[in-house]
């Protein structure tokens, strides 16, 4: 399936010269989503993994999905104060300013080997967060995985050290 003719262009989204790749038009086609869900727990099948952990929001839309294919539990990283337990919290640079991450104290243990998954690269500062979190937990990153990688905005350069599996790649 082409995937790529299912996402949206939309010019200058959230502000003036950025080019926003809007996945909700492949997610409203019910064939698409199931195909690309599939695709992607197919590229990740061969991974040895414990946990799938996802940033808020449209994380939770893959992560959430590909967990269920596999079989394996899911971690939130939500937005700060969001989750109602202890958590630990990592700051990062976006595409578009600054924001922060967390993650339930004791959600991902010593040892385990997280999948991270999202929707988007780009900057690759959302993932490298995540990845962030799961050392902080003293877990070890078994990969991550993508819907859409955005090529030459360096993401995939801060990820060198772990498997990345994009699913789409574009300009
Ligand atoms: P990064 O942190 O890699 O610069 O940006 C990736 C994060 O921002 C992802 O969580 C993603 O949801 C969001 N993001 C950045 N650019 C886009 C885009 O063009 N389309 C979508 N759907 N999300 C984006």
């Amino acid at each position: 399936m082409d995937f790529a003719n299912k996402i949206r262009l939309i010019k200058d989204f959230p502000k003036p010269g950025v080019n926003f790749r809007d996945i909700t038009t492949l997610l409203q086609d019910g064939q698409a989503f199931k195909a690309a869900v599939d695709a992607m727990t197919q590229a990740c099948a061969d991974m040895e993994i414990d946990l799938i952990a996802c940033p808020e929001a449209r994380g939770f839309v893959l992560g959430a999905p590909l967990a269920y294919n596999m079989g394996k539990g899911l971690v939130l990283f939500r937005k700060p104060g969001k989750l109602p337990g202890k958590t630990i919290k990592h700051s990062y640079q976006l595409e578009y300013g600054m924001d922060s991450l967390e993650m339930h104290e004791g959600a991902i243990l010593p040892g385990q080997k997280v999948l991270l998954v999202d929707d988007v690269l780009a900057t690759g500062g959302t993932v490298a967060a995540g990845v962030e979190l799961i050392k902080q937990s003293g877990g070890q990153v078994a990969g991550v995985a993508f819907l859409m990688e955005l090529l030459g905005l360096g993401g995939r350069e801060k990820l060198r050290d772990h498997r990345v599996i994009s699913l789409i790649k574009c300009d």
